[in-house]
């Protein structure tokens, strides 16, 4: 149990699955290719971060229907309620969501593999 919370902090400050110490991400969305500590290579198989987009795009809108929903139920049931601003404010969620979550579902999804498929070293 130690090591999922082990795992699960490294993923949340971006580093490395296996030392705990080295960056994942150079700068923005450009990703290391070997940890700079312990020299783990990242992509551990062509695709490999294929799942952090599924985790990326499921979690993003997962977010965007829990805030759109209520809204829409708030604003049908009492129209003084503007629809303009609402839907100039929400619009853009599903294309800032994931760009924000970007680096983050590409850590826990390491995190979660190296839980799942521990490396052979
Ligand atoms: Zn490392």
């Amino acid at each position: 149990m130690n090591r999922v919370w082990t795992l699960i902090g490294r993923g949340l400050r971006l580093r490395c699955p296996i030392c705990g110490q080295g960056k994942l991400f150079k700068k923005g969305f450009t990703m290391y290719e070997q940890c700079p500590v312990c020299h783990f290579t990242y992509e551990r198989e062509e695709g490999y971060f294929s799942s952090a987009m599924a985790i990326n795009l499921v979690t993003s809108e997962l977010i965007v229907a829990a805030a759109v929903v209520p809204f829409s139920i708030a604003a049908g049931m009492n129209p003084s309620i503007p629809f303009v601003p609402l839907l100039l404010l929400g619009s853009p969620l599903p294309i800032i969501l994931p760009l924000l979550f970007f680096r983050h579902s590409r850590s826990l999804w390491m995190s979660v593999d190296h839980y799942v498929n521990p490396p052979l070293r």
